[in-house]
């Protein structure tokens, strides 16, 4: 135990998990499916691509120099020679001075040609083409290897693959690709007050929330969820189901986290031998928070409250299934916001909810509503989380504050 009781700041909390993580092993998959996995290793280039030089547009391939002082009212008329369409081929043909040859797009550039006329600024007529405009050297002209040269690290292991990176992949003639495997996550929701999504409920109950919200941040960051069910408060409840999830790379639960009567967490992490890093972050909404290890498996016990349940989530879990996943960019993006009201501080990390709009490229933030940990309406109409570090006293309307692009990917 190394924190045990203590309190650790945001960023001590996020370093020690990052610490604890492990990347799992790797998996080769086909490239269909890899869309937002992330790469295992750099792709360097055995291929030059394009792999020859190739026309850019339909025209005429020809020499630039030829169409020299050409205008609409006074073309430079040159005698077609040839075609060549995309997957042809050029080899045999040559264009010489006062030549030209019809070309398509994607087909190879002829030899002695250097740029190419598009249709449009041409006219074609018994053997001859008029051209109406002069054209630059490599005027619609692809070089070869401008898109990728051999040898060229083209993606980096660590990468989330994004699709123009499948893209990629298919022009290298790739079919599979080797990314880190997924974690499985099982998925524990405590409490007596708790009824699933349709179970009769009784007077005091609530509805099961944190394990559907939980369940779908688990699905977004591309780990495997398996949602074992609602232990109720007792410490035998609480360990067989904990039992059950010791199956997986990642446990996390909500609720029971704290120190009262019947929050049996913490009793069943000495039970099963957790490591446990620390029990508590100075942060508001969310500060029972609990990081532990069994093995190489991390366990963390999320606040009960269905909103610190989320956006202690972005901040704490979700940067470790991206780690475990081998992910190098883990980070929601910051920017600077105009605040739109007053914010009163709180003695700790405070991170509120707020709706932010771009007015003339600047950005404008307000709250999204009540601030209460248990008001889940307002995380649901939010579109950031508007960041007051501890030392700040207050924040006053028309100050610039730091908000977190909570649905943006991240940099
Ligand atoms: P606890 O830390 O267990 O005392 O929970 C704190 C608050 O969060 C209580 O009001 C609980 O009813 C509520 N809560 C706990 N778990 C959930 C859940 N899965 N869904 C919705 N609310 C919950
Ligand atoms: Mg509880």
């Amino acid at each position: 135990m190394k924190h045990k009781n203590s309190i650790v700041s945001i960023e001590e909390a996020q370093k020690i998990i990052l610490n604890s993580v492990k990347p799992l092993k790797h998996e080769i998959i086909p490239i269909m499916e890899a869309s937002n996995r992330v790469l295992y290793e750099d792709i360097i280039s055995k291929i030059l691509l394009p792999p020859v030089d190739n026309s850019a547009m339909d025209g005429y391939a020809l020499i630039a120099d030829d169409t020299l002082g050409a205008s609409k009212y006074n073309p430079v008329k040159l005698q077609i020679i040839g075609e060549i369409q995309a997957g042809g081929s050029a080899v045999g043909k040559q264009v010489l001075k006062g030549k030209a040859i019809r070309i398509m797009t994607g087909a190879p550039i002829p030899k002695g040609a250097d740029s190419v006329i598009r249709f449009e600024d041409t006219e074609e007529k018994a053997g001859y083409v008029k051209i109406f405009t002069e054209s630059a050297r490599y005027n619609n002209y692809r070089i070869a290897g401008e898109n990728i040269k051999k040898g060229d690290t083209v993606l980096h292991k660590g990468e989330r693959l994004r699709s123009a990176n499948i893209g990629i992949f298919a022009s290298l003639n790739y079919n599979t690709v080797k990314v880190y495997k997924q974690p499985t996550v099982s998925i524990i929701s405590t409490g007596n007050e708790l009824a699933d999504i349709g179970k009769n409920i009784k007077t005091g109950q609530i509805r099961n929330i944190n394990a559907y919200t939980i369940y779908s941040e688990v699905k977004k960051y591309n780990g495997i969820p398996d949602y074992l069910g609602i232990a109720k408060d007792t410490l035998k409840d609480t360990k067989a189901i904990f039992l059950k999830a010791l199956k997986s790379d990642v446990i996390i639960s909500s609720g029971g986290v704290s120190t009262g009567k019947y929050d049996f967490i913490r009793d069943i992490y000495s039970d099963l031998n957790v490591e446990i890093f620390f029990e508590r972050i100075n942060i508001k909404p969310g500060r029972p928070f609990t990081f532990g290890k069994k093995d190489n498996k991390l366990i963390f016990g999320l606040p009960g409250n269905s909103v610190p349940t989320i956006t202690s989530f972005i901040q704490f879990v979700r940067p470790a299934l991206l780690s475990l996943m081998g992910a190098k960019r883990i980070k929601k993006p910051i920017v600077k916001a105009f605040l739109e009201e007053d914010i009163k501080s709180v003695n700790a990390h405070h991170l509120l909810r707020g709706f932010f709009t771009i007015k003339n490229d600047e950005f404008y933030v307000s709250t999204s509503g009540n601030q209460k940990p248990s008001v889940l309406r307002s995380m649901s109409d939010a579109n950031c989380l508007i960041v007051i570090p501890e030392n700040v006293i207050k924040a006053k309307t028309g100050e610039k504050v730091t908000i977190q692009l909570i649905d943006h990917d991240e940099i």
